[in-house]
């Protein structure tokens, strides 16, 4: 167990901060019109061909040529690893700075999430640093009160100039726009597409050599490279995009609530499985810069596990806490200072 996890009644987290629980709180808007500068219809194509591409090659899995238990193993496995890319990485390294790596590691973890094709470093953060800016208001790129498929998918394949745009970046990550690297991704928009396709060929290759090694013919090594390819890459991506997308779009419509936090996060535990602690969103939306969502025992977190055990070997410095261990830090300093 986490030793965030409330142990003693001392540590009890939420006694003198909220009413709770209430899962029938009612949602803030029954609905929402679209932002205001999207024009409905009008296609983003950078973002919609390659979801619908990536999506139409997954169906691949169905051919049982392609099928493989190492693919399959190699898919769950890299749900985690490049999963972590985002949860890890992006939103609570980058967009909420949370805990701190070394910019080697910070910049590796970047790659891992560029793997998963969910946008470069500043265009995720600032839209996210968007989102809880303006939850669940017009302005907030993707609420799922607009409807569940916008909030899903269609933000991301329609235009929206009131989010995506040079200004916003500015405005909202200007943090990652001062590191060369992430600097770089933005400034040459084919790179983190060939970052991809790098990834996506070796493992291919990979599999070709076990392959072929195993089985002495290369046809034998073209399967196998192309069931890792299948199953380890490009159903992954799908995957990984759609546990994504369900924290956007799940969490803002179903689940129970520990904090009327002003706008429709909800605790999910489906989605706090699918993507390693996300998915207790009204707990992040209630305190957003701990490291940290679990806010009682059995709400796991394991990306806050995974945190502390980075911390544990020197990798990782600066652990945000929970806010009611923030609080019990601060009032024994001031304990402290009064005895002194
Ligand atoms: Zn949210
Ligand atoms: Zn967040």
């Amino acid at each position: 167990m986490s030793e965030n996890a409330p142990t003693s009644p001392t540590l009890e987290p939420l006694a003198d901060t909220v009413e709770l629980p209430n899962p029938t709180s009612p949602p803030r808007h029954d609905r929402l019109p679209l932002p205001d500068m999207v024009v409905p219809g009008r296609i983003l194509w950078a973002y919609a061909i390659p979801i619908a591409l990536l999506h139409a090659l997954a169906l691949l899995a169905f051919v049982p040529w392609f099928f493989s238990w190492t693919g399959v193993i190699v898919m769950l496995l890299g749900i985690h690893v490049f999963g972590q890319g985002i949860t890890l990485c992006y939103h609570r390294l980058l967009t909420h700075r949370s805990f701190q790596v070394p910019r080697w590691l910070e910049h590796f973890f970047v790659i891992i999430a560029l793997c998963c094709m969910e946008d470069t470093p500043a265009k995720w953060v600032a839209t996210h640093r968007y989102h809880h800016n303006h939850s669940d208001e017009q302005p907030d790129p993707h609420s799922p009160l607009v409807t569940f498929l916008w909030g899903h998918i269609g933000w991301l394949i329609i235009q929206n100039p009131g989010v995506r745009s040079i200004s916003v970046y500015q405005k909202y990550a200007p943090d990652i726009l001062r590191d060369p690297f992430y600097m770089k991704l933005e400034k040459n928009p084919w790179l983190p597409g060939w970052i991809y396709l790098a990834h996506a060929a070796l493992f291919f290759l990979a599999g070709l050599a076990i392959g072929w090694w195993q089985d002495g013919t290369a046809m034998a090594g073209v399967q196998f490279g192309a069931s890792l390819l299948v199953w380890g890459v490009i159903v992954r991506t799908v995957v990984v995009w759609h546990i994504t997308w369900s924290v956007n779009s799940i969490t803002h419509l179903f689940g129970y609530r520990n904090y009327e936090t002003g706008e429709n996060s909800r605790n999910n535990w489906l989605v706090a499985l699918l993507t390693v602690g996300e998915g207790w969103h009204n707990n992040h939306h209630e305190d957003p810069a701990s490291a940290s969502v679990q806010h009682r025992w059995w709400e796991i977190d394991i990306t806050y596990y995974e945190i502390k055990l980075l911390e544990k070997l020197g990798l990782a410095w600066n652990v945000i806490p929970p806010k009611f261990k923030r609080r019990a830090m601060r009032n024994h300093q001031g304990h402290q200072e009064h005895e002194e």
